[in-house]
């Protein structure tokens, strides 16, 4: 069981996914912010669009979902316990629930705190995980509904998948999170070798996506909250965690 999956940039810096289940042959659609361009990218790829995906409820991720469903009668699929409801929405899920796709099965975990009810999807078996705006490459979302003690189990859970994941996130920001990372980890060798990287990559203008878990968890400020020495460098000893994550967070947002 596979996934292919391609991007679909949208809006100044959001991706859109298409994904299709080698076996099935049944395509996904995640967070269509808008539905021209996903349904151009579609047709081009020759694929029909049988499902959609939404992680949370903001504008950029949900406001292509009414002309993409009626274009392809698309089931939606969505956190039904966001702040704000999902357009379209057909199922709900929640943290903990598992759906099958094609020969994939799909496990929903609740990361909290961007928005109240944003969930993340993690295919079982092409261990792929679309995170919305939970998990970014060397980042994590804006706390717009909640705090650090929202964010850090669901941040917890996300490192407890396996190094091999791939990380499909909500937008391309990492240019901008790995120089915030090393403002702050400076001396992080492998944060410093995948700076080299995505500097590359963005003069190029390629994408830097999917991120690989496994390199994420060493070099992501906010997946190493509890690091005791990271801590400690910046005057959290014995406060790892969820303080230390806050301060991290508050420190991103004036960056
Ligand atoms: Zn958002």
């Amino acid at each position: 069981m596979s996934l292919d999956i391609h991007i679909v940039p949208i809006l100044s810096d959001n991706y859109v996914y298409l994904a299709r289940d080698s076996e099935s042959g049944k395509v996904l659609c995640v967070d269509p912010g808008e539905a021209a361009p996903v349904l151009a990218k579609a047709e081009d790829l020759g694929w029909e669009i049988d499902t959609i995906l939404i992680t949370h409820h903001h504008g950029d991720h949900v406001a292509g979902v009414k002309t993409l469903k009626a274009a392809t009668g698309a089931t939606v699929i969505g956190p039904g316990g966001d702040s704000q409801e999902i357009p379209g929405l057909d199922q709900s899920v929640a943290d903990g629930d598992t759906f099958a796709f094609g020969s994939e099965t799909f496990r929903v975990m609740g990361v909290y705190g961007h928005t109240a009810g944003h969930v993340t999807f993690f295919a079982e078996g092409d261990k792929a995980l679309f995170s919305g705006d939970a998990l970014f490459s060397v980042g994590c979302g804006r706390f717009f509904e909640g705090t650090a003690a929202d964010m850090w189990p669901g941040l917890l859970k996300l490192r407890e998948l396996p190094d091999a994941t791939r990380v499909y996130c909500g937008h391309e920001y990492t240019a901008t999170n790995v120089a915030f990372a090393a403002s702050i980890d400076g001396q992080n060798a492998e944060l410093r070798r995948y700076a080299e990287i995505v500097a590359v990559l963005r003069s190029e203008g390629m994408p830097t996506i999917p991120a690989n878990l496994g390199l994420e968890k060493k070099i992501n400020p906010f997946l190493r909250a509890d690091d005791p020495a990271f801590a400690e460098m910046h005057g959290f000893k014995g406060q790892e965690g969820v303080a230390f994550l806050a301060h991290i967070r508050a420190g991103k947002d004036s960056f």
